[in-house]
Order: C-alpha cells, then structure tokens, then sequence
C-alpha cells in the first residue's frame, strides 16, 4: 500500500488539524487519542511517511527507528506511566486490514493509567 497524503495524521503533522499534543521531537509527535480507550490513551507517531510497522521496518533510516522507539520511552515517562515510576503501560501498533489498523500512518497507541487487562478480546 502506498502512502496517502490525505490521512488524518498526515494532516496533524502538516497542521491543518489540531491535536492535544503530549511530545514534539525530529523524528515523533505524540497526542492524546481522540476516542480513549483506557484512562490514558496516547498515541506515538514517526514524522516520516510510513503506512504501517512493516512498512517502517523495511523502509526507515536507522536514526528513524532508534527516533521513534526513544520517543515512545520518552512519552510514557512524561505521562507518568514508565517502570521509571513504578508503573507500566501497552504498546500495541495495529498493521494494516486484518490487524484492525484505521488510520494508514503508522502510529503507536499507549495505554495506562490503569490495569489494561486482557491483551486480546
Ligand atoms: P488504528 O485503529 O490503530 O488505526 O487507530 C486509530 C486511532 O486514531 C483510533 O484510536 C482513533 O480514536 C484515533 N484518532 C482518529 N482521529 C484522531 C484525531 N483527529 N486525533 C486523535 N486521535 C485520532
């Protein structure tokens, strides 16, 4: 699948939509979900244009990757939410059709702030 300019992140990135933004770097921006699923919900994604994991692995620099990956360590600490304070959090990224992903930009959801339970319903 290629890329499409026209996704929602690709419009928060660009600032044409707002976000409720947590994190800001070169290579990530992080913001609250828009429809949380858990007390907090956050989401982490790449600056770069890719539309999923596979996409990412296969495609970005080395720097991207280590950027991304740092980024999310980064916002799970500024949310309190790090094994840093004792606490924990899931990291799940969906990819593509069968793996339930809806916005074709990958992108890192972050759940915490509460015991999140069963990994799959
Ligand atoms: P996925 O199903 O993994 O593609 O997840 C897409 C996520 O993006 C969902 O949890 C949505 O609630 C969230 N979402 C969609 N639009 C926005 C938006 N404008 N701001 C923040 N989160 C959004």
């Amino acid at each position: 699948m290629s890329y499409d300019d026209s996704n929602i992140f690709a419009k928060i990135l660009r600032k044409e939509i707002p976000c409720n933004k947590i994190y800001e770097d070169d290579f990530v921006l992080s913001f609250h979900d828009i429809n949380p699923q858990k007390k907090i919900h956050a989401l982490v994604i790449p600056k770069g244009k890719y539309v999923d994991l596979d996409d990412f692995s296969s495609n970005a620099t080395s720097e991207e990757i280590v950027g991304l990956i740092k980024g999310i360590n980064i916002v799970a600490k500024k949310l309190c939410i790090s094994t840093e304070v004792g606490k924990g959090y899931r990291a799940l990224t969906n990819i593509s059709d069968d793996g339930g992903q809806e916005v074709p930009h990958l992108h890192f959801h972050l759940f915490g702030g509460e015991k999140i339970g069963k990994m799959v319903e």
